[in-house]
């Protein structure tokens, strides 16, 4: 190669140094979430794409990349700014993918894949759900390494594939291959819990320790069946329903771990109503008083599905003709179930409160249950601080989640770990997966400063 190739490829990279340095933080934020929105993640066609992109944003900056998967188009990527001790390194995830989105259901002049600014909002798929995030952490890793930031142990970035369903999870995928890679003493999930905005005001900031799992189950009730015009008694549509109908008066127990304990306790100085408040206060105490916690779970479909385990018919598939007596009849009970309570106990208590060993009762797939990450001082502390210093007043509250997230992986592989995002989020209505998703510009730009400053105190 001549020397002038050399002189000219010299010349450009001081240029795009010189570039650089003159985007501010906000500028290179935008401009990687712009990137990324406009990168098509859907199932269909993969992460890679949106992997590769942040990957070599990143290796610019002089930090170490690993990108990996288990197929061409899933691929992930670790990245880490190495820490000046040993101790044990701090993961951020964020997942890549995104849920389909038809330009045709979304409103006139917005198209799910081309980054839009309006109105004070960003939007297209996955501006909420969850590539602001990661658009956020890729910017951070970047500044930090800028700024000269040696952080006291190594800081980890996973991005990843699959959360949002498709075969190849990432998080799953480098907990079986890397494991190494993102070794952590805890892990910080953006994609969980976080700030919560309500007809434009700061709700609260739901800092995320635990999960509920799902769990189906088939309830079936076979029958010799015959012709429509020779009714018997014994019909498997009437039984399967009897059996229904009684689960349909049951509710699980009460049961109050130390996450739902400490959310009572805290959200009950912000309630409003007296009533409300005092049976809040009764639950978070050290002797749970379980009628007050029966009265806020009949008061509020959300506290209910935090203070029990639920389980729902949601389908029901039953005969084959409109003049035969039915031969079948088949519920799909879909269940939520606490942490620490088994599928085999969820099994168990169906059966009792079903009542009627005609009715077979069969789990359908896995139920990948989770444990709740215990509510570390320190990095409960650290949310806490850093949600006071920027929103002074507003509520950190511990949340256990009735859905799951990527969280479950990590927390079953012995890694504790807390869904504590950096931007603040409507939830009027929520609209991740759904039409013209969006998140607040300057939303945006404060979560940009959040995760900076909690990315500085490590
Ligand atoms: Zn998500």
């Amino acid at each position: 190669m001549s020397l002038s190739y050399w002189v000219s490829q010299v010349f450009l990279l001081l240029l795009t140094a010189s570039l650089c340095a003159a985007q501010g933080p906000r500028d290179l934020a935008r401009e990687i979430f712009r990137e990324l929105v406009e990168i098509d993640t859907t199932q269909r066609n993969g992460s890679t794409k949106a992997a590769l992109a942040m990957a070599n944003r990143l290796k610019a900056a002089g930090l170490p990349v690993e990108l990996a998967g288990p197929r061409p188009e899933k691929m992930n990527i670790v990245a880490r700014l190495k820490g000046s001790t040993n101790a044990k390194p701090v993961l951020f995830i964020a997942h890549l993918d995104v849920v389909e989105a038809r330009p045709a259901d979304w409103s006139s002049g917005l198209d799910p894949f081309i980054f839009t600014e309006r109105d004070g909002y960003f939007y297209g798929r996955g501006t909420t759900d969850v590539k602001d995030e990661a658009a956020i952490l890729v910017a951070n890793f970047i500044r930090l390494r800028r700024e000269g930031y040696v952080p006291r142990r190594d800081l980890i970035l996973a991005l990843t594939a699959d959360e949002e369903g498709g075969p190849d999870n990432g998080v799953a995928w480098l907990l079986k291959q890397h494991r190494d890679w993102i070794e952590a003493e805890w892990c910080i999930n953006t994609d969980a819990g976080g700030g919560l905005i309500e007809r434009g005001q700061r709700l609260r900031y739901t800092f995320q320790t635990s999960e509920k799992a799902s769990a189906n189950f088939l309830l079936t009730v076979k029958n010799p069946g015959g012709h429509s015009s020779q009714p018997v008694k014994e019909n498997a549509i009437y039984r399967l329903a009897e059996g229904l109908a009684r689960l349909a008066k049951f509710d699980f127990p009460i049961e109050i771990n130390e996450t739902t304990r400490s959310f009572f306790e805290r959200m009950s100085t912000r309630e409003a109503s007296p009533a409300v408040r005092a049976d809040m206060k009764a639950v978070s105490g050290s002797q749970p008083d379980l009628a007050a916690a029966e009265r806020l779970a009949q008061g509020s479909t959300m506290l209910n599905s935090i203070l029990r385990t639920t389980c729902v018919a949601t389908t029901v598939e039953a005969g084959h003709a409109r003049n035969a007596l039915p031969q079948s009849a088949v519920a799909n009970v879909n269940c939520r179930v606490l942490p620490g309570v088994s599928r085999e106990r969820v099994v168990e208590t169906l059966t009792r409160v079903v009542a009627d060993p005609l009715v077979g009762i069969t789990p359908l797939g896995t139920m990948e249950g989770s444990p709740a990450s215990p509510l570390n001082p320190t990095v409960f502390g650290m949310v806490e601080k850093l949600v006071g210093e920027m929103y002074p007043g507003l509520a950190v509250v511990p949340v256990m989640d009735p859905w799951a997230s990527d969280s479950a992986e990590l927390r079953r592989a012995g890694i504790p770990t807390y869904g504590a995002p950096a931007v603040f989020f409507n939830i009027d209505p929520i609209r991740a997966h759904g039409q013209d998703e969006r998140i607040g510009v300057e939303a945006f730009y404060e979560g940009l400063e959040f995760m900076h400053r909690l990315l500085r105190t490590l």
